[in-house]
């Protein structure tokens, strides 16, 4: 039986911020566009997500801040220690703002949060990292127009479909081949493609393994790689395909798919995570501290510092600390980076006590019971401990110069109690070499024709393990990018039908 066949002239698989915004660019640039989505929905982990990193915006000069391209796009080279992409970062940095007006046009309320009311407090100072996250508002009902705005500009889609390879003929890619959810399978043959299907954070064991742990906790849609390995296939080079890891989570914590009113969903709720919110005594699987805990109040960091000891760490607590809690809320100021903490009241002894009963924590009655049912190595979480009560009485950290107003809680009156703790990612970003019109490359750098992508399935806008820690980058980044791919692609289709025998020469300047 031959294979159904839809003709197009441009086919965009995945419908998160890069496929919606490059469709929108296409269909208006005069492009007839099919979307395929493996889901009932559009927005994928876009829609879950909180705000758009852009520079310059509207809402931006409204508030009287003034900030510089040139900055930004220093800085986020800095950041990812020049191994990004220069080009790809200036572009997006200086497309980003008209990429968030087209958003807005496209039917998103959006409100820029201000500096001062960063959930990252590490942010605080900084205009840059917190001043720049434009939030989205409402936001089921800002997806419900982008749909119908994006139907009404012409854009098709097509949802239950999953894409799977990539059709290409004599060097130039001509489509997708695709599977519906009763198995059938189809092709759409189209001039250009955008593969928008934002990497693989579905897939637990590629993540385990490119992250080389499996303690990692998660939360997003599932999301398999399928359009990152067909631009594989198709001769691009997957650079730096990572797991955006994002704050830590208390162990076994229920996870929903819900948005909460916080930034982020699915954390467990529970009065715990005041702790784990907290700067307090940190360990690694081995009972040795590993970081300055300060790290919590900026959500890359304290994800970064969990992961560089295998994505499991414990904080570690007495009774007193405990007691503190339960009486006063604590001496320290609670981080609300990434999910933030339930802010409830509770009894922490209780609750440490049903954690231990739960077996996301540990508790002796001494300090060598506690490394012994943690599995810490006893003699280095005794000296662990003496150093870091060292730092509390001094209020210096002589090991990871952690601030003086964090060191407050020793370890001293028993029982203690160790909780297990898990970095957490939120799908994958990174991918294969674009370059800033984000036409996929092949190893020569040259531009596979017909080929495009964008957000979380494009490489060179991050080092790589470290997501940069600039609110509302990857958002911001999948909406410019996919705006860019969609533009990008018009020009080379319409340079296609006009000058049949010589494709994409020069079309972009
Ligand atoms: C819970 C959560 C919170 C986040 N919060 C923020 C935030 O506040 N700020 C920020 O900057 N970043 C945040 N991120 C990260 C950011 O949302 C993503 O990096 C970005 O949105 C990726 O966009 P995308 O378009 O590449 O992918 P997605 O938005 O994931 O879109 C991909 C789409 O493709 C579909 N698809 C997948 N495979 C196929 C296939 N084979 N065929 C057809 N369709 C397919 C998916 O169903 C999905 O709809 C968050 C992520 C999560 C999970």
């Amino acid at each position: 039986m031959e294979k159904k066949v839809i003709m197009t002239e441009l086919v965009v698989a995945g419908s998160g911020g890069t496929g919606l915004a490059a469709a929108y660019a296409a269909a208006k640039a005069g492009l007839k566009v099919i979307v395929l989505e493996k889901l009932q929905q559009i927005g994928g982990n876009t829609r879950i997500s909180s705000g758009f990193f852009a520079i310059n915006s509207r809402e931006q000069k409204a508030a009287g801040l003034q900030l510089s391209k040139a900055t930004a796009v220093q800085r986020l080279l800095n950041y990812n220690h020049f191994l990004a992409n220069g080009p790809l970062i200036h572009k997006i940095v200086n497309s980003a703002a008209e990429a968030l007006e087209t958003l807005e046009q496209m039917g998103m309320k959006i409100k820029l949060n201000p500096t001062a009311a960063t959930t990252q407090f590490a942010h605080r100072e900084d205009d840059y990292k917190g001043g720049s996250y434009h939030m989205y508002q409402d936001k089921a009902q800002g997806y419900q127009k982008i749909q119908q705005t994006l139907e009404r500009a012409g854009v098709e889609f097509k949802f239950g479909i999953t894409m799977q390879e990539l059709l290409s003929s004599e060097g130039q890619i001509t489509g997708i081949s695709a599977v519906n959810e009763a198995g059938e399978r189809f092709e759409v043959h189209a001039q250009a493609v955008v593969v928008a299907t934002g990497g693989f954070g579905g897939d637990k064991k590629r993540v385990a393994t490119v992250m080389q742990t499996p303690y990692l906790r998660t939360i997003g849609v599932p999301n398999m790689g399928e359009g990152l390995d067909a631009m594989v296939k198709a001769g691009g080079k997957n650079i730096d395909a990572t797991a955006l890891i994002h704050a830590a989570q208390l162990a076994k914590s229920k996870i929903t798919r819900k948005t909460s009113k916080q930034h982020l969903a699915g954390f467990v709720k529970n009065p715990l995570t005041q702790l784990l919110l907290t700067p307090l005594f940190w360990v690694n699987m081995n009972g040795e501290r590993f970081t300055n805990e300060d790290v919590v109040y900026d959500t890359v960091e304290w994800a970064n510092a969990g992961w560089s000891v295998g994505g499991q760490y414990y904080f570690v607590v007495d009774t007193a600390t405990l007691n503190d809690f339960t009486e006063h809320g604590g001496k320290l100021e609670v981080s609300q980076a990434g999910p933030g903490a339930d802010t409830t009241t509770g009894n922490f002894v209780e609750l440490a006590e049903a954690a231990v009963k739960d077996g996301t924590a540990y508790k002796g009655n001494t300090l060598a019971e506690l490394a012994q049912n943690a599995h810490f190595e006893t003699a280095q979480f005794y000296e662990a401990v003496k150093k870091y009560n060292d730092s509390v009485q001094l209020r210096v950290d002589q090991q990871f110069g952690k601030s003086k107003k964090s060191l407050v809680y020793a370890i001293k009156k028993a029982p203690f109690y160790a909780f297990t703790t898990q970095v957490a990612h939120l799908g994958t970003i990174g991918g294969v070499r674009v370059d800033e019109h984000l036409r996929v490359l092949d190893a020569e750098m040259r531009p596979i024709p017909g080929l495009y992508t964008g957000g979380a399935n494009a490489g060179g806008y991050y080092e790589g393990h470290s997501y940069p820690a600039y609110e509302g980058l990857a958002s911001g980044f999948a909406w410019t990018s996919g705006r860019i791919a969609g533009l990008s692609a018009a020009k080379y289709v319409k340079n296609k039908q006009t000058l049949p025998s010589q494709p994409a020469k020069n079309v972009y300047k």
